[in-house]
């Protein structure tokens, strides 16, 4: 079976549309520095549908050794209600540095160690837009998580770890592997969910896989001008459950981003979620 992620990310925007109906809209920056291809396509896509449902979304595009000064200003613009930035940062800034520099309140993408932190208490107002649209793409989907095994094969900031998090505030079991992990295969054939962000296509066959198995495929790979997952459905398999590249996780995280956004702006303003 193929886990739809156009559907949630529809309903996720209908979602926020009837917040914003209800609290007003919202004032939301993403910046980009003009080198930063990806970023800028995946920002373009963002504020298409974030002006179809009334947000005010300005896409500021920067030389990179202006990244943390900009930041600066965004944050003491009492207009700005979310700021998001695009990775990988430039040259000489460093995750850290981004992080630390952001106000908590405006961090639509869950970067800041007040908001991180929150996700360890058990606490998640804004969360990561990656981990909450591959754990979203499951819930919204009736796909029961909690007591099952799963791994997660990445342990960066912006994905494995927030996930593991995440994962076990729903009482999952987690593993999370990286690239010094030993037997892989195995833990993955032990695992009732998997979690790719590998940034590896094809990394995992399905024709390779012996039990059933739920697949969240979080890589973008562009292999011959085509995006591709991590996973290659090479083989149909009853069992093998996964979500597709493109149309999964990737499409669902956009939508989770202007979620954090109405989240944060109806903060600001002490309204309730
Ligand atoms: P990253 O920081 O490079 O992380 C890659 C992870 O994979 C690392 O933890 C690395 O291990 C691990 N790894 C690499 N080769 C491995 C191997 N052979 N076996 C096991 N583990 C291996 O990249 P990222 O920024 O987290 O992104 C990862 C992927 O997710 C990329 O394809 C990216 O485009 C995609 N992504 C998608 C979304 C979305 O919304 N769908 C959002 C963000 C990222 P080490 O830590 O040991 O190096």
């Amino acid at each position: 079976m193929i886990i739809d992620g156009k559907s949630i990310s529809k309903e996720i925007i209908e979602e926020v549309k009837k917040g914003i109906l209800e609290a007003g809209t919202f004032n939301m920056t993403a910046v980009a520095y003009e080198e930063d291809v990806e970023s800028l396509v995946y920002f373009n896509s963002i504020k298409k549908n974030a002006e179809k449902i009334g947000i005010n979304f300005n896409l500021l595009v920067i030389k990179g050794e202006q990244l943390i000064e900009r930041i600066d200003e965004l944050n003491r613009d009492k207009s700005v209600d979310a700021i998001i930035v695009g990775r990988p940062f430039p040259k000489g800034i460093t995750n850290d540095m981004v992080a630390l520099s952001l106000d908590p309140d405006k961090d639509a993408d869950c970067v800041t160690p007040q908001n991180m932190g929150q996700l360890y208490l058990g606490i998640e107002n804004v969360a990561p837009a990656t981990a909450r649209a591959a754990i979203d793409i499951l819930e919204r989907n009736n796909i029961e998580l909690r007591g099952k095994s799963a791994v997660i094969i990445n342990r960066s900031v912006t994905v494995g770890r927030p996930l593991s998090q995440m994962l076990l505030n729903r009482d999952v079991t987690v593993t999370v592997a990286h690239s010094k992990t030993k037997d892989i295969e195995g833990i993955i054939e032990r695992s009732d969910i998997v979690f790719l962000a590998v940034g590896k296509a094809g990394y995992l066959k399905a024709s390779t896989l012996k039990s059933k198995k739920i697949i969240v495929d979080i890589g973008i790979n562009v292999v011959d001008g085509k995006v591709k997952g991590d996973f290659d459905p090479d083989q149909e398999r009853e069992g093998i459950d996964y979500t597709p590249v493109p149309g999964g996780v990737g499409s669902v995280t956009s939508a989770e981003i202007l979620r954090n956004g109405l989240i944060l702006a109806k903060s600001r303003r002490g309204e309730k979620d």
